[in-house]
């Protein structure tokens, strides 16, 4: 048993069962004994590796895609650059590298970066030096917004409902015995139709993040870019652990394994366009990079005697590798460029 198990076990006990949400917050995020909370996840000693933590050439990228933005908005300054779940700092340490190629654009960034884990956010101080945290998005200046997320909106609570005779039953964290068990709740009526046994999973807070990017793009001029794990429309279980780069059950380790879904990008294309905002068609993490000339960069990188360059761009965007499971998603402002790599979702849902 884990510190988090007994604590979890003692509120089940005290309470009933739990949602999955509520389960995978106090998991991920527990002050004392939280997956986020605890340690450095990221790479070969930990449970997974990042595009960011792969290869500089993914920050990079990010960072020449946002600044052709920037330009492209008439170089506003001051601007807020924003990373949620920036992890070891990585990402954007390559983007303040890769934005001097446009004069001033560093010198007029206030970097924010919102981060739940006070250990991650003294990794990411020693990283980057001083930045701006905030713990939640609400609290993000009202300028333009230049922003990047990175398997931020995989880490999310979610709940997931299954179809059962006579409504949806929301699958809950409960106790048999000492061990915690799947179960299902009394079901609700949803709005949704459905054959028996089949799981719906949905991410409440995602959309609501995204509403609060998009309607400061919207309103202030700015950009972001979302790249993620997940699919459009996206029906079905998807929430897995991780642990030690294996596969996990999720209940057996609580706190020692990260705990993820895959991210539903469509309510996120959605929310931005309720917002005012232009959202961009999904694409596959491997055909933005290659649009963005990843293949020429590598090349350079290994001329230069970057061992690990190819390697690593196969990883990025081979089908698969991370190049077809990944995606990305763009918001921009009505009335401005795309961002570049993208093209937006349908002019009919931007300007309905
Ligand atoms: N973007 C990084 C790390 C991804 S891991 C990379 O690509 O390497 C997820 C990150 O999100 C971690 O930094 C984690 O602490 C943070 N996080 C998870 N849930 C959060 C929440 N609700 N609010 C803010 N940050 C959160």
């Amino acid at each position: 048993m884990t510190p988090l198990a007994d604590i979890l076990a003692a509120r089940i006990r005290g309470g009933g069962p739990i949602s999955l949400a509520e389960y995978m917050e106090v998991c991920l995020l527990h002050p004392a004994h939280g997956y986020y909370a605890t340690r450095d996840p990221f790479g070969a000693a930990g449970d997974f590796t990042t595009a960011p933590e792969i290869s500089q050439m993914f920050g990079e990228l990010c960072g020449l895609a946002l600044a052709q933005a920037w330009l492209d908005q008439g170089a506003p300054a001051p601007f807020t650059l924003a990373e949620p779940g920036p992890g070891r700092g990585t990402l954007m340490a390559d983007m303040l590298r890769a934005i001097r190629v446009a004069p001033r654009m560093a010198d007029a960034a206030e970097v924010t970066l919102i981060e739940a884990s006070p250990h991650l956010r003294a990794l990411q101080r020693d990283r980057l030096g001083q930045v701006r945290h905030v713990e939640t998005i609400e609290e993000l200046s009202h300028r333009p917004l230049f922003l990047m997320a990175n398997e931020f909106f995989d880490a999310l609570p979610i709940r997931q409902f299954q179809r059962v005779s006579d409504g949806w039953a929301e699958r809950v964290v409960g106790l048999e015995g000492d061990r915690l068990v799947m179960g299902l709740a009394p079901p609700v009526g949803l709005p949704r139709a459905g054959s028996e046994g089949e799981i719906y999973e949905v991410c409440p807070s995602a959309p609501a993040i995204i509403e609060v990017i998009a309607g400061r793009i919207a309103a202030h001029g700015g950009a972001a870019i979302i790249a993620d794990y997940g699919g459009w429309n996206g029906t079905g279980d998807t929430f897995q652990a991780l642990r030690g780069h294996a596969f996990d059950d999720p209940l057996a380790h609580p706190g020692e394994a990260d705990l993820t879904a895959h991210v539903d990008f469509a309510p996120l294309a959605a929310a931005a366009l309720r917002a005012g905002a232009v959202a961009s068609c999904p694409v596959h993490q491997g055909d933005w990079l290659r649009a963005m000339g990843i293949e020429t960069r590598a090349s350079r990188l290994a001329a230069a005697g970057d061992h690990g360059a190819m390697a690593a761009l196969h990883r990025l965007t081979h089908a698969d590798e991370m190049g077809h499971l990944f995606k990305m998603l763009a918001i921009w402002p009505r009335d401005t460029p795309a961002v570049p790599g993208f093209t937006a979702l349908n002019d009919d849902a931007n300007h309905a």
